[in-house]
């Protein structure tokens, strides 16, 4: 088992039930993610025996660095990770002026289909542990050398598809003993699973709620979400209503724009209109194009008009800026090259 999705709490236990005092799992907790030490050998203020037990039982799994691409301006680097089991995920590092962000992954590979998206062609193989969640950050932090003050969970898999583990992780990642990320920095994306909108919005948490709407209505959106199938656009858009109600957290709506599917100006008027008197943002992605798939981006004047309309209407809106277009950053191509690759040897 992993030690790194333990809790604090968890790991007191666990002292406790090999002969130790509760205190010792204070300290474990110390080693393993304030000191983030990769073996029990160096959390030297923990007698042998105990180390040789925790031993026994579990492993401090990391992820190893299969591959690491940096953009030419250097202020983006794709990371391709082996995980234990010889799985692989990708995480991506970027600089901005206000810090550093890293979007990892939170499933080995996703089982919602969208059309669009590369990280869904080889379907769901497993769930990510929060310590193999947690283990993305530690790492890039360690490689760049760099404190990294912003996560988003972006990357490749459905995080509220992993619900239990992601809630395990969100506590740890902003753990005042651990790597201590304000809550107020982290973002989750959802292609919008009701439940679990409901359900997070009740575990008092700061963090900030995206949904992948990429669409004004059901009708678009079923062309390129199988699971708008399951929920109907006003019944997310209603529980995102409920998510502030409950929260106060501001919710971002996230909008691919796909060329000639849902960037017309029709849309963004009928997008305005559906969100109407809820506090939110809308970030406007020009769609990466995934050889895989037949979808376009949208032209550039299209987003542009989409925006206007979408500002003439009051609507809180930005264009995503692109980074790491000159690397493979985007959503799951950099993985799927590497399955491509190493099937065909
Ligand atoms: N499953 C979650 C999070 C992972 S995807 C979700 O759906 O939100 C992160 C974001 O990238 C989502 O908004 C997703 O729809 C979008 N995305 C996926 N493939 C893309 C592509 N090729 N171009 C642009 N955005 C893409």
């Amino acid at each position: 088992m992993d030690i790194r999705s333990l809790s604090e709490k968890e790991m007191e236990e666990l002292a406790l039930s090999l002969g130790e005092k509760a205190f010792r799992g204070k300290q474990l907790f110390q080693w393993v993610h304030d000191k983030r030490v990769g073996s029990f050998d160096e959390m030297s203020n923990l007698s042998a025996s105990f180390r040789e037990k925790l031993k026994e039982k579990y492993t401090i799994s990391g992820v190893t660095q299969v591959e690491k691409q940096v953009s030419q301006k250097g202020d983006t680097a794709k990371y391709l990770f082996a995980l234990e089991d010889g799985n692989v995920i990708e995480s991506v590092w970027m600089k901005y002026h206000h810090g550093n962000s890293v979007c990892i992954s939170s499933q080995v590979g996703c089982r919602m289909g969208c059309t669009f998206c590369a990280s869904t062609l080889t379907g769901l193989a497993r769930n990510l542990t929060a310590g193999e969640m947690l283990s993305q950050i530690y790492e890039i932090q360690r490689d760049t050398g760099e404190r990294v003050s912003n996560v988003i969970v972006m990357g490749m898999g459905e995080p509220l598809d992993n619900y239990d583990n992601l809630l395990h992780f969100l506590r740890l990642v902003s753990h005042e003993k651990g790597i201590c990320i304000s809550q107020r920095n982290i973002t989750v994306s959802t292609c919008g699973l009701v439940e679990q909108i409901r359900r997070l919005a009740e575990e008092n948490l700061q963090i900030t709620l995206a949904i992948s709407l990429h669409a004004p209505n059901d009708e678009i959106r079923r062309r390129t979400m199988p699971v708008a199938n399951r929920y109907g656009i006003d019944e997310i858009i209603q529980a995102c209503r409920d998510y502030f109600a409950v929260t106060g957290r501001r919710i971002t709506f996230e909008y691919s724009m796909i060329r000639g599917v849902n960037d017309k100006k029709e849309h963004a008027e009928e997008l305005a209109e559906r969100l109407r008197g809820l506090n939110c943002h809308i970030n406007l992605i020009p769609l990466n194009e995934v050889r895989e798939r037949e979808c376009l981006r949208s032209r550039k004047e299209d987003i542009q008009q989409f925006k206007l309309v979408l500002e003439k209407n009051h609507r809180n809106v930005t264009i995503r800026r692109e980074m790491g277009s000159d690397i493979d950053a985007a959503c799951g191509q950099l993985r799927k090259k590497f399955l491509t690759k190493s099937s065909r040897n």
